[in-house]
């Protein structure tokens, strides 16, 4: 192929007017001290403000900057998805838009791939700028995922992260929908080195990922990568089953005896209202998965693009 950048870098971005001109400007000043050819491919994840503009702008500018833009928002996951599957580089870096990350991280995980590893993950060893409710959430769902699951997820790591083309090929070949890229790209294995780094405050704008989004994300987490919480049911009802096997031959001495202990509206309310609940929890919870299973089974496309600027056709591959 010719003219085959050497590396790749994805940038997610939805609604980030205020930070692209110094986003570019910074990660320009990156590429050019690179040792080869790069490309910076940002993705418009339906932004709602100028960035589109500020998008094609820049690809006039700078030939190393390409875009893709999706039909409507579909969300950071899959922006970078959409990312990964048109890059070309031998490397590819996935970076968030809004500079907490600094590019100028990049070399040194570039430093790491060349010493061998194929996928050098950021490890965020202090975050600036971001609340308390937002540091300890993030921890608790990284600890909670990792008392979950098999895999490994290193602690405090983001989508900040550098992939060996053979990584970005293998993730390729994942085709789900509710996707958890930074468990699945330790699911794929190969060689995985971590190099810290701080993590900075936000540059402008506010966060685009609100509680809400939050909760639906880390369900996307665990779920896909955990059966526990349905094995829960079971234990549950182990524990519940066991409770009465020990309670009816008790209440039943008790009666024989005269005692009426365990007579009244209010205890058989009670325990009616906490089985009921603890049900309903479990059907929530087979519902969280069914709900995933069906968006899977639909089999649609994983994101929709209106618009490429500046892939030429020999690198195109969607
Ligand atoms: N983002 C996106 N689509 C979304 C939400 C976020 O592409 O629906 C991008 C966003 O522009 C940024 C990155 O994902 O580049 C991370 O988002 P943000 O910084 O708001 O998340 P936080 O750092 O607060 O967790
Ligand atoms: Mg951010």
């Amino acid at each position: 192929m010719p003219n085959r950048p050497a590396y790749s870098v994805v940038v997610p971005i939805f609604n980030e007017e205020e930070t692209i001109p110094e986003l570019h400007r910074r990660m320009a000043a990156m590429l050019d001290g690179l040792d080869g050819p790069s490309e910076l491919i940002l993705v418009n994840d339906g932004s709602r403000d100028n960035s589109l503009g500020l998008l094609r702008d820049l690809a006039r500018r700078d030939s190393r900057v390409k875009v893709i833009s999706f039909s409507r928002n579909f969300g950071h996951q899959m922006a970078i998805t959409a990312g990964m599957d048109h890059a070309a580089g031998e490397a590819v870096v996935v970076i968030d838009a809004d500079l907490q990350d600094p590019p100028e991280v990049i070399p040194e995980l570039i430093q790491a791939w060349k010493g061998g590893a194929e996928l050098v993950y950021a490890r965020r060893s202090e975050r600036k700028g971001e609340t308390f409710f937002k540091k300890f959430t993030a921890s608790f769902f990284y600890r909670l995922i990792a008392s979950m699951t098999d895999l490994k997820i290193p602690v405090d790591t983001g989508d900040f992260r550098l992939m060996d083309r053979k990584v970005v090929e293998a993730l390729k070949q994942v085709g789900e929908h509710h996707r958890f890229m930074r468990g699945l790209s330790v699911w794929v294995g190969f060689k995985q080195v971590g190099v810290s780094y701080v993590r900075q405050e936000r540059f402008a704008g506010v966060t685009k990922y609100p509680l809400k989004k939050m909760i639906r994300f880390a369900t996307d987490g665990i779920t896909s990568f955990s059966y526990v919480p349905l094995q829960m049911a079971t234990t549950a009802g182990f524990i519940f089953a066991g409770l009465a096997l020990v309670a009816i031959p008790i209440v039943a001495v008790l009666r024989a005896f005269g005692s009426d202990f365990f007579t009244g509206q209010a205890t058989t309310l009670i325990s009616v209202l906490l089985l009921g609940g603890v049900q309903l929890i479990f059907l929530g919870i087979i519902g969280e998965y069914l709900g995933r299973i069906y968006d899977e089974v639909k089999k649609r496309p994983l994101y929709l693009i209106s618009e490429k600027i500046g892939f030429d056709s020999a690198v195109e591959n969607k």
